[in-house]
Parts: structure tokens; sequence; C-alpha cells
């Protein structure tokens, strides 16, 4: 081993600075986070050549003195912290560390204004060195210039991205940081063109109106408002409902005490709060703004100040689980429309495409035939659909393929996913018997001896926790297992299926303890073996049974893989699609 030497100064600060600043991004997250901390209410943001050229953010903020001008860019130099208390931190930098980091990785200009200041003064700093300082031009506030992004750093130089993505990742930054902070307004642009505008919104509804502007309106009429006050911890914000779901969290916002945070903690809570309503590999989308007593809260663990300590972890979470589970049960039977939006799309594309003068050709020998043609009849005779107009999903009037359900209420036309939606209803059912401790079992005639390929032993150990599920079995030699009750409501099903999806849930829990987070999922890997699959033919009174369920249970606008059970479209549309309005 060499001898230990101490390292360079220069070393010591393009080490430091590498944890603050990763990429350009996090230039301009520091620097939007001093401007907000110095109270401005508009802020420009320039960047050039993905930020590698050129960053310019101009506040008009409270401005720095121009004896704290030389001050502001040492390490740990800030005016945030007063009587030394890292206790109480109200403020989103506290660590004086952004403005070195950034001079000790570029060229840095401040120019900067006091109200009680009679001209601005301009600060030129290269490589944490002071060149000049010198009187300016200048309105009360600051701007920040930031020139030849990591020329001295070049390992880091060479990890940034294309133009594109790094430009990707600052709007993302802003955004998030617009959505933290709905009262400023920011205008953003990109090699010198306007690229948009959040303007302020100073009313009550500044969350409301933010979340509009950047989440758009498919995620606002998507989604839905929580708010929740206790003494440990205020929330509020949008979650999406289940049928609105990504592939990542990439869209999701936290925010804590006014900062965006990444809180891995916080995002597995919230999966879990959507146990049994969307499948593993889909997300689903929140704006959280979450206030917590400012003592509670140690912000300090975290280089670039992203996560966080909390003091009552434990019944935030449980807050926030509650919160969000109550209001996606009580919101009752709604769709995302993106659904249909997208449906309505293909006709209408499709239209342009083949011109309105297209053939139509049928082929030969073809009979059409509505499964449901008999009973149609009587419906038209009984006056039926209008008696059942005003429920939310109407009256079942046809099936299509065995597969879907076609209904009618007074000003939509709605096509049910007859699988999907008993799936839900058989979750509902098994959860509330679950809680109940009432499962209703079925003794099987001939029990069903099945072969395990995968480990046996986590079935034999777990087979009282899966008895309380309402499936009963014992060991029977080796590799198999003889299954001799299952719960009722699933009627006739496939046994070794269900088996080997039990296993890929149990598989996943380090302990199985029946928690609500385990109920949900194994619930759900229990319901997907229902009967009525795709397939069966139902009749009229079957499928109105089916409507008249789901309207009862809890969450069942979407299967448990966060699909929608049903689209719908307004007659209007229909009218639309065919040219009549
Ligand atoms: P911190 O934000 O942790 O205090 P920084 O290095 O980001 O550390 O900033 C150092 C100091 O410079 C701040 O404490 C603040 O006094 C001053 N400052 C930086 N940017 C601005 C700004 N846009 N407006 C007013 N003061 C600023
Ligand atoms: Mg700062």
């Amino acid at each position: 081993m060499n001898k230990i030497r101490l390292l360079p100064d220069y070393i010591i600060d393009t080490i430091a600075a590498g944890e603050v600043i990763e990429r350009p991004y996090s230039i301009i997250k520091e620097l939007l986070e001093n401007s907000i901390d110095a109270k401005a209410e508009n802020i420009d943001i320039h960047v050039e050549g993905g930020g590698e050229n050129k960053i310019v953010i101009i506040d008009d903020g409270k401005g720095i003195d121009e004896n704290d001008l030389n001050l502001c860019v040492k390490r740990h130099a800030t005016s945030k912290i007063s009587n030394n208390d890292l206790s109480k931190i109200s403020t989103l930098g506290f660590r004086g560390e952004a403005l070195y980091a950034i001079a000790s990785v570029s060229k840095l200009e401040i120019t900067s204004k006091t109200s009680l200041m009679s001209n601005a003064f301009k600060l030129l700093v290269e490589e944490n060195k002071v060149l000049d300082k010198k009187p300016s031009k200048g309105k009360n506030g600051t701007s920040i210039s930031v020139e030849n992004l990591f020329k001295n750093f070049p390992v880091r130089k060479k990890f940034l991205s294309n133009k594109k993505t790094e430009n990707y990742y600052i709007r993302e930054t802003i955004k998030s940081i617009a959505i933290s902070h709905p009262r400023i307004s920011f205008n953003y642009f990109e090699d010198n063109k306007l690229k948009f505008v959040f303007a302020s919104k100073k009313t009550i509804s500044g969350l409301k109106n933010r979340v509009l502007e950047i989440m758009g309106q498919d995620f606002y009429e998507s989604s839905l408002f929580i708010e929740v006050k206790k003494n440990y911890c205020n929330i509020k914000g949008y979650i999406s409902i289940p049928t609105y779901n990504k592939s990542n969290w990439k869209d999701t916002v936290i925010v804590v005490n006014n900062r965006v945070i990444k809180d891995r903690n916080i995002l597995g809570v919230i999966k879990a709060a959507y146990a049994g309503l969307l499948a593993g590999n889909r997300f689903p989308v929140l704006v959280l703004d979450i206030k917590i007593p400012y003592e509670d809260i140690d912000a300090n663990v975290h280089p670039r100040k992203t996560e966080i300590s909390l003091l009552e972890r434990k019944k935030i979470n449980s807050t926030l689980i509650k919160v969000i589970r109550e209001t996606l049960e009580k919101a009752g039977l709604i769709n995302s429309g993106i659904y249909e939006k997208k449906l309505l799309n293909t006709f209408y594309t499709d239209n342009k495409k083949d011109n309105v003068t297209k053939q139509i050709i049928f082929p030969n020998n073809i009979k059409y035939k509505f499964d449901n043609e008999v009973q149609s009849k009587d419906i038209a005779s009984n006056n039926t659909i209008n008696d059942y107009k005003d429920f939310r999903l109407g009256f079942a009037i046809a099936q299509i393929n065995s597969m879907f359900i076609i209904s009618q209420t007074k000003d939509k036309v709605i096509l049910i996913d007859q699988h999907a939606a008993h799936e839900r209803i058989v979750l509902e059912k098994l959860k509330s018997s679950f809680f109940n401790n009432n499962i209703q079992r079925q003794i099987l005639l001939m029990p069903e001896i099945i072969d395990i390929d995968s480990d046996i032993k986590l079935f034999l150990d777990n087979k009282k926790k899966i008895g309380e599920l309402g499936i009963i079995f014992d060991g029977y030699g080796q590799n198999s297992i003889i299954v001799r009750e299952l719960p009722s409501i699933l009627g006739k099903i496939k046994v070794k299926e269900l088996f080997d999806d039990l296993y890929l849930q149990l598989e996943k829990f380090d302990e199985v303890n029946l928690n609500s987070y385990q109920i949900e999922n194994l619930l759900s890997s229990i319901a997907c073996h229902n009967s009525i699959r795709a397939g069966r033919k139902l009749n009229i009174e079957e499928m109105n049974n089916l409507l008249r369920l789901m309207e009862e249970t809890p969450n069942s606008g979407q299967c448990n893989h966060g699909r929608p059970t049903f689209v719908e479209l307004s007659i209007k549309d229909i009218e639309k699609l065919f040219g009549r309005i």
C-alpha cells in the first residue's frame, strides 16, 4: 500500500462538488431553490446546449448584499442557519454548498441587487477563484450564469448524455419544483426559445391550477383530490385512479415541506395502498403535498437533499395508506377517460385514412347474429331500459363474442369486459369475507392431487395461513399436495394454475404474515381464477346482475391489474363519429 497523504484542495473541491452536482439539472435545482429561498415571485430559466454550454437563472428575490457577494461562493457559507441550529430548517438550502460546488466545476457569474442598493454588483468566479467584482446594471434580485460546465472535470463530462436527454431531465426538474411552488411563475427558455410558462397562481386553488398546467387535463380528470389533517402531518394532493397508470414512478411528485423529494419508502407505501388495484409492474401517478412539523424532519441525510428522515414515519405511512384507499373506494365507478379517447382516435383516424367513399365488402356465407337476440325483444316491449337508465352502468342489452357486455344509459353506450369486472367482484367479496373470518369453502367431491414443481415446503410451512384464505390442502408424497377445499365463490377452476400463481406471490414475501398488503396480493391472485372467464355466454338477467354487482362493489372500475373493466362512449361522441354534429 502507498503512503497515506492528504489530497490537494482542488481535488477535494471536485470530489465535494461531484456529490452535489451530478449533471446540469442538479445546477438548475440548486439555483431554483436559492431563488425560492430568496422569496422570488418570478423566475426565468435559460439553458443552452443541454446546460453544458450555459445556464442562466434570473429571479426577482431579495438579492445579495455587495459585502456578501464574495462570501456566498465559499464552502459552508450560508445565510439560512441562525443560532447554528440545524434542528428546525424551513429553507430549502442550509448547507452552504451549492454555489461553492457550482463554482468548482464551471465559470460562474453572479449579478445581484437588494432593494437597499443603488446599483447591482457582479462577481466573476472561475475554478473557485474570485476574478473580479464590479458595479453592474441590474434590477432588484439575482441573476446567476453558469458556463463551461465540467470543463475541469472530464470524467463527469464524459457521463453527460446528449443534449436532448439533459434537456429532458432539466424540464422534469423544473416541472416538479413548479408543482412544489404554485405561487411562483416560471419561464423556461431552451437555446433562446421559450419552451414553457407556468404562470403564478396566488389563489387558494394554486395547486389545482399547477397540476392542470403541468400534469395535464387527462391526469386531472383521472385523479382524485385527497386531504387529511393530523397533528403530525397534513397531506393533500391528487392521486390517479388505478386505470390511469404508468410503467414507472417518473410522473409522481412528492413534496414534503415545499421540498421535492425522491423517497423510496413513501413510494413503497403508495404502492401498498394500490395493492390489488394494479399489476406489480404498473404504477399510479400522484402529486402529494405533505407538511410535517419542521422539528420532526431531518433533511440533512443526503448530499442532494432528495431523501429525508422522518420522526413519525410509521404514523404518516398509515395515514397515507388509509386516505388513498378510502378515497379510491369511495370514488365508486369512474374510469380515466383515456381509453375512450384512444378508442375515438382510432375511429377518427381510420375515417380520415379511408375516406368516406370506401366500399364495404361483406364476406360471403357469414351469418350475423346477436348472442341475445331473443331477450332484446323483451326489453323493447317492457321498456326496461327506461327503468334502468339512471343506473351508473345502465341496462345490459347484448353480449359480444361471449366476452363483452353492451349496456345503455340515458346518454351513453357502455362496453363492459365481463371477466375483468367479475374478477374485481370476486376479489372484493373474498376480502370482506376474509376480514369477517368467513370465507365460504366448498369441499371438492374428488380431492385434487397436484404436482408441485416449485418449492413444496413454502406451501407446507404456510398451510395454516393459506387455509385462512379458504384453501385447504395436505402434503401428499414428496412432490405433491392434495387439495380438499376451495373458496366457493371461485366455482370450478384449474387448481394447478391457482397454486402456480399463489407460489409466485408467496415467494415474494420474506415471511408470510397476512398483513393487509399480502392479503391484497394473495387474494387478488386467487380472484383471477374465478369462473366467469371470458368466453362464457350470459343471459340478459345474468349480465344485468353483474352490472348491479359492479355498482355496489368498491374499486370495480378496474380489474386487479389496473385495466379498466368498462369503457363508455357518450351518444354525443357517437353522433360526432357519424358526422351528425
Ligand atoms: P445555501 O442555499 O445552502 O445557503 P448556497 O451555496 O446555495 O447555500 O448559497 C449561499 C448563499 O448565497 C445563500 O445562503 C444566500 O444567502 C445566497 N444566495 C444564493 N443564491 C441567492 C439568490 N438567488 N438570491 C439571494 N441570495 C442568494
Ligand atoms: Mg442553496
